[in-house]
């Protein structure tokens, strides 16, 4: 198993606190594509183990430049791994990354792209994006992403993805929040499926989808594709 040490530099948040996205910079940079995970090993300060996999929110690109690497990552709970990297571990700790695999990974050939996520299910997708945006090599991409809450966002994120579709017609950016009150001007209300028709009207037919977050919004979301024209191969998806 081929691992690297690797040190906490950076957590940007959302509103909340609950939600992080966490960047290391690693002794040693590994080969990977966007989308596919990482496990992170840690201890607590009680000496307990911590081990959970985590999707690479950046690009290959940026490691090799910059050996940094960073993941969305949500608090579910206290005790776990999810606590451990957005509320306890300090900066400048050290990690260790154990080598990626799995297949939430593009071959680059399509020439539009539909990202759907709920909560920190963004994480794959953000890097999958950025590879796409440097190197231009689409006509048409909808990143849509869901939360409960507009603090769930992390606001670095979204200040992101809005001035790429500001200053590009080519991407489109749909935020949606499922039980916010006070939902701003540019969000959308409800779950991520009542934007479909809207982003479908926008992609070519050859599209590629990669959607990923909590179990019954990806099922459901994939039935929804398949019924309307959508592919069932061209839809990658990753359940947690
Ligand atoms: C391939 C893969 C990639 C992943 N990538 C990411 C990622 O990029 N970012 C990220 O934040 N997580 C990701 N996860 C989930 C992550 O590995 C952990 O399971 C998660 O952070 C919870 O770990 P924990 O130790 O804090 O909680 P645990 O101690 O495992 O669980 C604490 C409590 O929270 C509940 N819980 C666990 N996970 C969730 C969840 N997702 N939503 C709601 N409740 C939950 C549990 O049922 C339990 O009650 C990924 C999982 C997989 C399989």
């Amino acid at each position: 198993m081929q691992k690297t040490q690797a040190t906490l530099i950076k957590r940007e948040y959302s509103p909340s606190w609950e939600v992080a996205f966490v960047t290391f910079q690693a002794e040693h940079i590994f080969p990977f594509s966007e989308g596919q995970f990482m496990m992170i090993s840690s201890e607590t300060e009680s000496g307990k183990k911590l081990k959970k996999p985590y999707s690479i929110a950046t690009t290959s690109r940026y490691f090799e430049q910059e050996k940094e690497i960073g993941c969305v990552v949500k608090q579910v709970g206290v005790w776990g791994m999810s606590e451990h990297l957005v509320s306890w571990l300090p900066i400048w700790w050290t990690v260790t990354l154990v080598w990626p695999v799995w297949h939430y990974v593009d071959s680059w050939e399509h020439p539009s792209y539909l990202f759907i996520s709920v909560w920190s299910g963004l994480s794959p997708n953000v890097g999958l994006f950025d590879q796409l945006i440097h190197t231009q090599a689409f006509s048409k991409i909808v990143l849509i992403h869901g939360e409960r809450f507009f603090s769930h966002h992390v606001l670095s994120l979204h200040e992101r993805f809005t001035e790429i579709s500001l200053s590009d017609e080519r991407v489109s950016y749909i935020p949606v929040f499922s039980k916010e009150k006070n939902l701003p001007k540019w969000g959308r209300e409800w779950y991520v499926q009542s934007t479909l028709d809207e982003a479908l009207a926008d992609l070519w037919n050859d599209c590629s989808c990669f959607l990923c977050g909590k179990p019954e919004m990806v099922d459901d979301v994939r039935r929804l594709l398949s019924e309307k024209w959508m592919d069932k191969e061209d839809i990658t998806f990753e359940k947690y």
